[in-house]
């Protein structure tokens, strides 16, 4: 008989760990998850999906705009914000029901409880003790709000699930896609906001032109941007909030939204019984094979840092899995993962940003197209949609198509599959377009604008 309960013991059940532990059990190994607080993790209860569901709710704003210019006559009132947040919760509530099914019939014990490491082969929860073994740490990360006084008046993207009323104005501090989306979300449902961040552009590390034509259309849609600045200190008035600003000023606000940054969720993980190390970030150091410093335990997903979606977590569980229990040895690819932005419009991307590019291949080909939708022609909507191709001289190959527009995830997907095999822009050339769309400028871009 085993000397261990289990071959695997799952610490999360998010995307990364439901993923890794139904994956294993499929291929024959007794595997248990334990998770703490809500079965799918962030991505399904306080991330992608309540998130994009705000989005669409944030979007109908524009288009009862629109309407009017098409021959429909819409009036609407203010936002029913209980009514879409309790519609939310009950659709996460049916999400937390399928994962629970999803692990059940995968074979999959689930146990409920905080899980914490007694050593490297055991896993304490709720006191009992549960012997592994492998153990996989999927425990996500946890939102940082920087120590500024006052700070136990701001709210994290936690919080702003489940707010009991939406304020007047709301002020979003930071600069990443989560800030940046949560602006576009506040604003569309009908609040004033103000987005800060200290830094002169928001969005680090995607294409800049795309950022600085997002910056024109946000502040389009009324949303008030300022960069270079920061919160030195909040304080409670009578009838909400007041910012301390590092230029000087105030800024009077009803709720003020801190999306900084998120941190690995190691506390009270007991880390300190293993040898599992950190990296210079703070996250868990692994191997390329997902492996610790312990070589009993192995971690992923965004406790390990690097990109932080849920399709890279489902696709590192995924290789685990396939390593430990499938015999398949296969290194993950990072490179051409694209990525959305739910902002307002979104933003969709693959590949290397112009500067990226610059960098990596030197000699780049760059074509852009800006324009105004065709929807927007009978309305006085002044959007654009920008478009943007990056191609290696040397080898022809696109290696960057970002878009700044309605749907861009939806389209850019599309597009990931086309980079990802690696296509050529005669490949491009050569694709004929569907008309009248707006993806159909990304094969009919012929000159090289610069
Ligand atoms: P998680 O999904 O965070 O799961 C970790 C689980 O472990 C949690 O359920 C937690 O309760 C549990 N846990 C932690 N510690 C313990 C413990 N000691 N014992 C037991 N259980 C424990 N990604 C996208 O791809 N697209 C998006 O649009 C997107 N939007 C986002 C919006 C927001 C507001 C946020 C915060 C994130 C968003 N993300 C998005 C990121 C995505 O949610 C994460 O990348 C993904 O959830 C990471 O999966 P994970 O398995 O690493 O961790």
């Amino acid at each position: 008989m085993s000397q261990f309960d289990y071959d695997l013991f799952v610490i999360g059940a998010g995307s990364g760990g439901v993923r890794a532990a139904r994956m294993s059990a499929s291929m024959g190994a007794r595997v248990a998850v334990a998770e703490a607080r809500y079965l799918g993790g962030t991505c399904v209860n306080v991330g992608c999906v309540p998130k994009k569901l705000f989005s669409y709710a944030a979007h109908f704003t524009e288009n009862f705009h629109d309407a009017a210019s098409f021959g429909w006559d819409v009036s609407h009132g203010p936002i029913d914000w209980p009514r879409l947040r309790d519609n939310k919760t009950r659709e996460i509530e049916r999400l937390n029901g399928i994962y629970g099914n999803i692990l059940k019939n995968a074979n999959v014990d689930l146990i409920n409880g905080h899980a914490h490491f007694v050593d490297e082969h055991t896993v304490d929860v709720n006191g009992k003790h549960y012997r592994a073994e492998r153990i996989l740490i999927a425990v996500g990360g946890w939102p940082y709000i920087p120590d500024v006084p006052g700070k136990e008046h701001a709210i994290s993207s936690n919080e702003l699930f489940y707010l009991d009323e939406l304020p007047e104005h709301a002020t979003v501090v930071g600069g990443g896609y989560i800030a940046t989306e949560f602006a576009g979300i506040l604003n569309g449902l009908g609040v004033k906001v103000t987005q800060i961040y200290r830094r002169s552009l928001f969005l680090r590390g995607f294409d800049e032109e795309i950022r600085g034509h997002l910056a024109e259309e946000m502040r389009l849609r009324g949303i008030e941007l300022r960069f270079n600045e920061n919160v030195t200190a909040i304080e409670k008035t009578a009838d909400g909030l007041q910012l301390q600003l590092e230029s000087g000023g105030v800024l009077n606000t009803g709720a003020v939204l801190y999306a900084t940054g998120r941190q690995p969720l190691l506390e009270g993980l007991g880390l300190e019984n293993t040898r599992v190390a950190l990296n210079e970030q703070g996250f868990i150091a692994v191997s390329d094979t997902f492996q610790t410093a312990a070589p009993s335990i192995y971690a992923l997903g965004d406790v390990i840092g690097g990109m932080e979606l849920t399709p890279v977590a489902l696709a590192e569980g995924m290789n685990l899995a396939r390593r430990l229990y499938g015999g398949i040895d296969q290194a993950m690819d990072y490179e051409y993962i694209p990525t959305a932005i739910f902002c307002q419009p979104n933003i969709g991307t693959v590949g290397y940003s112009e500067e990226q590019a610059r960098e990596k291949f030197g000699d780049i080909s760059v074509f852009t197209s800006q324009f105004k939708h065709l929807k927007h022609t009978l309305t006085e909507n002044p959007s654009k949609v920008f478009l943007k191709l990056i191609v290696d001289k040397a080898s022809d190959r696109v290696v960057g198509v970002h878009m700044l527009g309605d749907d861009a995830g939806e389209l850019i997907q599309g597009f990931a599959v086309a980079i990802k095999a690696g296509a050529t822009k005669a490949v491009f050339d050569a694709t004929i377009g569907i008309h009248p769309t707006v993806a159909e400028e990304f094969v009919t871009m012929r000159e090289a604008s610069r």
